[in-house]
């Protein structure tokens, strides 16, 4: 798993000589209707917009971050519709790398949850479970591309946890409930890791709003 910042809005509105940051821009934006709109002072605005979800002064700047997840997750991640996507095609280039997942037990209650508890020879079992999948499957997909076989079909030999690359841009609105719902624990944990990383990318571009949310930057 990887995630990067790509991305960020920049503001070209300029107030007392300096550019906005991305979160003047939307205080900026937010007080369109009022006689101080170049107040640089926006911390209780903007927390007064989240407490009253006067959301829409959120979708005034966008950021975009780089994910390297597995497919088992990507679909989860593209089902935030807000969201606009591009995604590696592994219909025109070869999926070349495959994400090891440590394996959790299943929570008898719980569907949405498991547990990390297992016994080592249970994990090790599931190691090499992936390992022999992943060698049997890269062996008999690059003999399909050798058949002259499209990509597109070859790739119905490769496992879930191939690995691929997003580009995902969203305003901050749809970046704030996107980590609201993706740290939470019914969130799978790989996807609720690439969710932390984004909320400490949020955290760094936008610290008026994070702290307006109640957001702490975690020690990783
Ligand atoms: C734990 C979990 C289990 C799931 N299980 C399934 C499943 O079994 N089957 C299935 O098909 N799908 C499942 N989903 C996917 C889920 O139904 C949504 O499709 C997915 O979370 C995308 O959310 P979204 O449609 O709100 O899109 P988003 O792009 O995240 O949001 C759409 C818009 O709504 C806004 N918004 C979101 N939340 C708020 C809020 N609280 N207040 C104000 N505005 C808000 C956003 O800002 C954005 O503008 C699951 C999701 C989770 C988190």
């Amino acid at each position: 798993m990887n995630v990067r910042l790509i991305a960020v809005t920049h503001p070209l509105v300029e107030i007392q000589n300096e550019n906005l940051t991305p979160e003047g821009l939307i205080a900026y934006c937010a007080r369109v209707s009022s006689p101080h709109q170049e107040n640089l002072n926006y911390e209780k605005l903007l927390a007064y917009c989240i407490k009253n979800r006067h959301w829409s002064i959120f979708e005034m700047v966008d950021m975009t971050i780089e994910i390297v997840t597995s497919r088992a997750i990507s679909p989860q991640i593209l089902r935030h519709r807000s969201f606009v996507f591009q995604e590696f095609s592994q219909r025109y280039a070869k999926a070349q790398n495959f994400e090891a997942c440590t394996p959790r037990r299943q929570d008898s209650k719980n569907r949405q949850h498991s547990i990390d508890d297992l016994e080592e020879e249970t994990v090790a079992w599931f190691a090499d479970a992936q390992e022999a999948i992943r060698t049997l499957s890269v062996e008999k997909y690059n003999q399909a591309l050798e058949k002259g076989i499209a990509k597109e079909c070859a790739r119905m030999l490769l496992p879930l946890n191939t690995q691929t690359k997003l580009y995902m841009k969203g305003s901050v609105r749809s970046w704030i409930h996107y980590i609201e719902v993706r740290t939470d624990t019914g969130t799978q944990k790989e996807h609720r890791d690439i969710a932390e990383a984004v909320k400490e990318i949020f955290i760094s571009q936008f610290p008026v709003t994070a702290a307006a949310l109640g957001w702490a930057q975690t020690a990783r």
